[in-house]
């Protein structure tokens, strides 16, 4: 399966590119005894690891430099949003019913491991998920969650506005989804770009989102603001964390 896929790849990008991006993957085999010795400047919320610096991410088109945990994987938009989660649930004193679709290896484990979260998890893939099933035709009944996490999905979706309808129904009046896509650069006074086809060099994203996501999370009938993560973290957590500054959309169902 991963042999046939990078097959693909190296079909439609050429070789050349493929061989690149083997290449920038030795600059972690670097990090990693680095991080043996380091100070430990740098934390990951998700897992607790710490270290001098987290690992590269490598692309085909792009490396992210301190980007990547160690030990569980997490992308600074997890660790973002791990820290919104934290203080989303410790604002709420009663249990709360939760449901993350194609959840993050560590978000999932902190969220798991709250007693006071009543945690489903939901993917189409083979892997440990509490429930599988399609986000475009949730299994689960109406109204019948607390807060929903959805962080990077939609852009694997050749049309969003179903799962976004999918999420209304199943949000509990008053409750909110935590929505997180791609966004390209610039967003805030340009269009959300379609490509029409999942984009190889691109994670097979079908499009990358600019300032119409609040009206695509309204159309679905949902109130939706948005929130950067240095609305709620300071400049000195999102260095530690590596976080970067991405913005979360919280799209609330409203009380009727
Ligand atoms: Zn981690």
């Amino acid at each position: 399966m991963g042999l046939h896929r990078e097959i693909r790849r190296i079909r439609k990008m050429g070789g050349a590119t493929v061989a690149g991006y083997y290449a920038r993957q030795i600059s972690n085999l670097l990090i990693r005894p680095l991080n043996l010795v380091g100070a430990a400047r740098c934390e990951c919320p998700c897992c607790g690891w710490r270290g001098a610096r987290f690992l590269n991410y490598v692309g085909y088109d792009e490396t992210l430099a301190n980007y990547v945990c160690p030990r569980c994987g997490s992308h600074a938009r997890h660790r973002g949003l791990a820290i919104f989660l934290d203080r989303y649930a410790a604002a709420h004193e009663a249990p709360i019913r939760v449901l993350h679709f194609a959840p993050e290896r560590g978000i999932a484990a902190r969220i798991a491991a709250d007693p006071k979260i009543s945690y489903v998890t939901l993917d189409m893939a083979p892997h440990s998920v509490s429930v599988r099933g399609d986000i475009r035709a949730i299994p689960l009944r109406d109204a019948s969650f607390d807060l929903i996490i959805c962080c990077h999905v939609l852009e694997h979706l050749p049309a969003d506005g179903p799962a976004l309808k999918e999420i209304a129904r199943t949000l509990k009046p008053g409750a909110a989804a935590l929505i997180m896509v791609p966004m390209r650069s610039g967003w805030e006074n340009l269009p959300t770009l379609e490509f029409g086809a999942p984009q190889p060099r691109l994670s097979d994203h079908w499009r990358l989102y600019g300032n119409d996501v609040a009206a695509r999370i309204e159309s679905a009938g949902l109130c939706c603001k948005s929130l950067r993560f240095s609305s709620f973290l300071t400049l000195q957590e999102r260095e530690r964390y590596q976080s970067g500054d991405d913005v979360i959309f919280l799209g609330t169902k409203t009380l009727r």
